[in-house]
């Protein structure tokens, strides 16, 4: 311990002095609380391996934390005593290109004695990682980033989100037009991200008005969740640079196409792909189609993770490719679980497509949540249903029944109370974290109980 304690020191200092000598001011040290804010603690770059050693004082009371920056609490959390560490992962510092003098890491929180904080997100989302590797899974996950730009406000900008909404582009959904009119701005984009150490997959205009979509490689579960928090933070900070504004709220304009946070996730043991079994029904050998299962079946509940603000429901509208049905389909971008198939020659194309969730869930809670519910279907031998082709939204009613889709929670409490009796969640996050995240998700209800839908997207429409 003690020489491991050493070894990081040293570590910390050598990586304090490159950040020095490449003109880093400042590091940010992120986590991201139950609402899916980023927040933050900053320390001076000479102060890193003081950091690295006792960690850095935050208050637990964040965890109980709502998208308005309101309290709630708890059983086990709220209030003003205590004090955790914020320790920053060293692996992952990254000198910001779009923010000069800055650098960030991620960080994982402990209590003063040196214990993992029981309410660690980023924390669950490693013990879930290392319970699949115990069963001999592999998980390769990666996050889609969509989020709408406008120009930034020339006076004063509330809190509100009432100002008028002034797109920088108007050119058509998925047209080259958007490209051509913003071209520097994603330009820099794609740079900030390639400098930062980012495998940028692709860049496209999105649906919505002044909507752009982001792809990056996958990777290791905390790792895809570290790298949605910074792909975020590039965005907006280039935006920023150009007098932009970037959102990333679920539903951004009421009634208009929202923004999506699809989760991607493939299976592998021993370094091949579950997703490539040449006799098995799509491919998907038995433990693949048992994971996947687990998630379907657990999506109800999983929806009070990854679409976890009264917004994500305005979001979650049929026909509107934000997967809103529990049922899931080969390459079909109206099920809440799309099966990508991927050329038959690449060894790694085979994939699944969470396509329900949106940039306000914390995405460690996500990475973690989605495990716990594949591998409890793995244990529980879940299957996979039929999958299901077409927009399920067009059917009626009655067909729907008769194939056995149904929608997914159309509200917050729906959800909440879902995951509030799911026990296989509840076991995998503990009291502490769950009850944390329920308490949060019914203070966000009770917020908006009383609100008109165009006042819930305006009031979260700069909140992620
Ligand atoms: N914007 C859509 C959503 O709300 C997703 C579009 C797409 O399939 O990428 O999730
Ligand atoms: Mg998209």
């Amino acid at each position: 311990m003690g020489s491991r304690a050493a070894q990081q020191r040293q570590e910390a200092r050598q990586l304090a002095a490159r950040l020095s000598a490449e003109g880093v001011r400042n590091v940010a040290l992120t986590w991201v609380d139950n609402a899916g804010i980023a927040r933050v603690k900053t320390v001076p770059a000479e102060r890193l391996a003081a950091a690295a050693e006792r960690g850095v004082g935050m208050s637990p009371v964040f965890d109980v934390f709502t998208s308005d920056d309101a309290i709630t609490a708890s059983d086990h959390l709220g209030g003003p005593d205590g004090d955790l560490r914020l320790f920053p992962d060293l692996d992952r510092v990254t000198t910001l290109a779009a923010q000069p003098g800055w650098a960030w890491a991620p960080a994982d929180r402990y209590d003063q004695l040196g214990l993992p904080h029981a309410a660690c997100q980023r924390q669950f989302a490693r013990r879930m990682t290392e319970r699949a590797a115990t069963a001999g899974l592999e998980l390769r996950m990666g996050f889609e980033t969509e989020w709408v730009v406008t120009r930034a406000p020339a006076g004063h900008q509330t809190a509100t989100g009432d100002e008028p909404l002034d797109y920088p582009c108007a050119g058509p959904a998925y047209g080259m037009t958007r490209v051509v009119e913003l071209s520097d701005y994603l330009r820099d984009v794609t740079e900030a991200l390639s400098v930062q150490g980012i495998d940028v997959l692709q860049l496209h205009p999105e649906y919505a008005p002044g909507q752009f979509e982001v792809t990056t490689a996958p990777g290791d579960p905390v790792r895809a969740a570290d790298d949605v928090v910074l792909v975020r933070e590039t965005i907006r900070a280039v935006s920023v640079r150009h007098g932009l504004r970037a959102s990333f709220a679920p539903s951004f304009v009421a009634g208009q196409v929202g923004n999506g946070c699809h989760l991607h996730l493939g299976l592998y043991r021993d370094g091949t792909s579950l997703h490539r079994s040449p006799d098995a029904p799509w491919g998907l050998a038995p433990d693949a189609a048992a994971f996947l299962g687990g998630v379907l079946g657990a999506l109800p509940a999983l929806l009070a993770i990854g679409c976890p603000s009264p917004a994500s429901y305005l979001r979650l509208q049929p026909s509107q490719w934000a997967g809103v049905y529990q049922c899931w389909g080969v390459e079909n971008r109206e099920a809440a679980l799309r099966l990508i198939t991927g050329a038959p020659d690449d060894p790694d194309g085979g994939h699944a497509e969470i396509k329900t969730f949106d940039a306000a869930a914390n995405p460690y809670l996500a990475v973690g949540s989605v495990i716990a519910a594949g591998l409890h279907g793995i244990d529980s031998g879940d299957r996979l249903p039929e999958p299901q082709t077409g927009d399920p939204g067009v059917l009626g009613v009655r067909e729907r029944a008769r194939r056995g889709i149904v929608r997914l929670p159309a509200t917050l409490t729906e959800a909440a109370d879902r995951l509030e009796k799911s026990a296989p969640l509840h076991e995998a996050m503990g009291e502490v974290l769950h009850g944390a995240v329920l308490a949060v998700r019914r203070a966000e209800e009770a917020h908006f109980a009383e609100s008109e839908d165009d006042e819930i997207a305006a009031a979260t429409r700069w909140r992620w």
